[in-house]
């Protein structure tokens, strides 16, 4: 994947001039310098995203489609040059397989009432994970109740990993799709996605696979992966909220129903009978959030410009700074010791509730999140109501790190 964005020209990896393209993370919390660590639930936008929007809005903005006059063609343009720019970020085949969604759960959501409703019926059934946000579990279990169908749930290790035998012992003549995580947001597990895809294969069941976090952590290529459906979300990838994409093979595209109904999405309507527009159309009812596609484009492409080696490269041995300088915190045990890991650190506090912790270092300049994650029954799995969350991005620095291993010393010492 060769891109360039002339923001980024020099492939070396400088913190400083990175941080210098995301204005938020300059400011101060009280007299504390902000250190953002939750870029698990959203990450910050860079100025090329915040241009590409307001460039759009001040000089581009029309309605896309149709529309015969020249700023209407520049907006679909732009709309479809977006499409086009996701599609690569991927590797998908050709742009018509990136359906633009709200977020990673409408995709979802969307593969659920279409392929879902048209593919499972009673006594079918759809495997999932136990380490699932909720937003891939609740549209399965809502398909399942309807359809009569059963919700089977693969285990996990005491380190935070797929039990692959297991994995394989569910798959059967009645899977009808797997769905699946790549990257976990509360563990940080990255799932070995391409040998799961053979297993489900091997049984001839499609695979939906859950990119949200993995997608601004590791390169995705679709194509290597063998999914079938690959969702992500626009606020995660630096770029706005409420746009995010669904990736899906062409021929299961095609064959899929509509989702919504509505303008866009139609090639014709009378009364008696309406025909559909092609994908990605077809699954594009109404006005689209076009800024939203247009600010997505300009994140994926500032992401490629930097590059997923230079990412990598910083972001990995931050990991390990991290974990070595929070397992230093006396009572602290980390949630989540996949060998294979990437830039989450969930942890408890032996007498402190997530809560508090959250709250305590707040106080100290430092962003984390507390609470289940939307990952309520990895939380059972681990016997913990709750955890503590520091989240790396591309802008995080070793500083910030010891920031919060400051702060928690500061939550020792009101605990006892
Ligand atoms: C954030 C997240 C989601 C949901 O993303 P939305 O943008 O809220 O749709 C789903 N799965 C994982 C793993 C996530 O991290």
């Amino acid at each position: 994947m060769a891109h360039t964005d002339p923001t980024v020209t020099d492939r070396t990896f400088d913190i400083g001039r990175i941080r210098e393209l995301f204005p938020i993370l300059a400011q101060r919390v009280g007299d504390k310098p902000l250190a953002y660590l939750d870029n698990a639930a959203t990450t910050q936008k860079p100025r090329p995203v915040l241009e590409a929007l307001s460039r759009y809005y001040a000089s581009e903005n029309a309605n896309i489609h149709r529309g015969v006059y020249a700023l209407s063609q520049r907006a679909t343009d732009a709309y479809e040059g977006a499409r086009g720019k996701v599609a690569r970020f991927l590797n998908a085949a050709e742009p018509a397989e990136i359906i633009f969604t709200r977020n990673a759960t409408e995709g979802i959501n969307l593969v659920a009432q279409t392929f879902g409703r048209q593919q499972v019926g009673d006594g079918d059934e759809v495997v999932i994970s136990t380490m699932e946000h909720h937003s891939n579990i609740v549209p399965w279990q809502m398909l399942c109740e309807e359809k009569g169908a059963r919700l089977r749930v693969v285990p996990l290790t005491d380190s935070g990993e797929l039990m692959l035998d297991e994995l394989a012992s569910l798959l059967g003549p009645r899977t009808k799709l797997l769905s699946i995580v790549h990257m976990s947001n509360s563990l940080g597990t990255i799932n070995p996605v391409r040998r799961v895809v053979e297993l489900a294969h091997a049984q001839g069941v499609p695979v939906l696979v859950d990119g949200s976090q993995a997608a601004y952590h590791m390169p995705v290529d679709v194509q290597a992966l063998g999914c079938d459906f690959y969702v992500v979300t626009g606020h995660k990838l630096y770029g706005p909220t409420g746009i995010g994409a669904l990736y899906g093979r062409r021929e299961l595209l095609d064959a899929m129903p509509p989702y919504q109904g509505g303008g866009d999405m139609i090639s014709s309507v009378t009364f008696e009978r309406t025909t559909y527009n092609e994908v990605p159309h077809k699954f594009e009812a109404g006005t689209p959030h076009i800024a939203g596609a247009i600010g997505l484009g300009a994140a994926v492409d500032f992401i490629a410009g930097v590059g997923f080696d230079a990412i990598t490269a910083h972001e990995r041995p931050l990991l390990q700074y991290a974990t070595a300088a929070l397992e230093t915190v006396p009572g602290l045990r980390l949630i989540g010791t996949a060998s294979d890991k990437a830039s989450i650190l969930s942890f408890v506090l032996d007498g402190v509730h997530a809560h508090d912790i959250g709250t305590i270092v707040d106080t100290e300049g430092v962003a984390i999140r507390t609470g289940h994650h939307c990952t309520q029954p990895v939380m059972e799995r681990f016997g913990v109501p709750a955890t503590a969350r520091a989240s790396l991005a591309m802008y995080s620095t070793t500083m910030e790190i010891d920031q919060l291993v400051a702060a928690l010393t500061k939550v020792r010492e009101v605990f006892g």
